[in-house]
């Protein structure tokens, strides 16, 4: 139970790989708050976890929209006292389009979901992680935010903003004590990849939609539960020389070694 103590509000975390990182921390023992803008999928969730023992607080919200934020965070304080772990995950797969298609409200929501809202929910957690010289971040990135695939544009540009992002806040935060990690899942199961496959071949092009085929067709898909297993090793705060950087599981069972129970 090596996040006891700890509590950790995870953004989109009613469905997909956000779920399995509330369930993973709250069987580490950490309180958890569960944010996305659907209440009856937060609900399941606090469900099971309330069922196991665990301590959950539900708030829903838009991490785009910075009054739902600031009340999440205030009452994740009031409930549990402040704020050790921050997981930035809710996003959105955005226009599946050439570039010249894509239209700017479209675009300009997929940033504002993927990118902006990390930073409003960073920008809420900060002073209390300062305040108490300790916290993690981790910003739930992609392996899209650094190569160039074809219409994906708003989404990869969104991931790699959020790569840089990561950099200059675990800079600016490191006196602090504050770390702050991009965590690259790989290909996982969800909605989301499920979502992104049924875009056709036509909007997706050859090469993703072959890669992302063969994958799920051959049971390459990456579980979310195993890759929650990386977020929870990361909140526990073992690696601060990572600080800044982008993690996969290929450094999973190295951080798993530094943690005892
Ligand atoms: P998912 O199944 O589509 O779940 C996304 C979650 O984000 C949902 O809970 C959704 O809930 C929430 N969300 C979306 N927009 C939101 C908003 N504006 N405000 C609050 N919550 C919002 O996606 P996933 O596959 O689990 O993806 C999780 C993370 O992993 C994302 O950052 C994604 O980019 C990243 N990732 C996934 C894969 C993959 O293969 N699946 C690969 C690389 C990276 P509501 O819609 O109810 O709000």
């Amino acid at each position: 139970m090596y996040l006891e103590g700890k509590t950790a509000i995870i953004t989109g975390a009613g469905r997909g790989f956000g779920r399995a990182v509330a369930q993973a921390m709250a069987g580490k023992g950490a309180q958890v708050v569960l944010f996305s803008r659907s209440e009856p999928d937060l609900d399941k969730v606090r469900g099971k976890i309330e069922a196991s023992g665990g301590q959950v607080l539900v708030a829903t919200g838009d991490v785009s929209a910075p009054d739902d934020v600031r009340r999440a965070v205030h009452r994740a304080i009031e409930r549990f006292g402040g704020v050790d772990v921050l997981v930035n995950n809710a996003a959105v797969i955005g226009p599946a389009r050439l570039i010249e298609d894509c239209d700017l409200a479209a675009w300009e929501r997929t940033l504002a979901v993927n990118l902006t809202g990390a930073f409003v929910f960073c920008r809420e957690v900060l002073p209390d992680m300062a305040a108490h010289r300790t916290g993690v971040i981790v910003n739930v990135t992609s392996g899209l935010g650094s190569r160039g695939y074809p219409r994906l544009a708003a989404y990869s540009a969104s991931k790699a903003g959020l790569n840089q992002f990561t950099r200059s806040l675990a800079e600016e935060f490191k006196e602090y004590g504050v770390l702050a990690y991009g965590l690259d899942p790989g290909v996982m199961d969800t909605g989301m990849q499920a979502d992104i496959r049924r875009l056709g071949r036509d909007r997706l092009g050859d090469e993703i939609y072959g890669r992302y085929h063969r994958l799920s067709s051959a049971g390459g898909l990456r579980q979310p539960s195993e890759v929650a297993k990386l977020a929870c090793v990361l909140a526990a705060g073992v690696a601060p020389e990572l600080s800044g950087s982008l993690v996969s599981m290929s450094e999973y069972q190295d951080l798993r070694l530094r943690i005892s129970a």
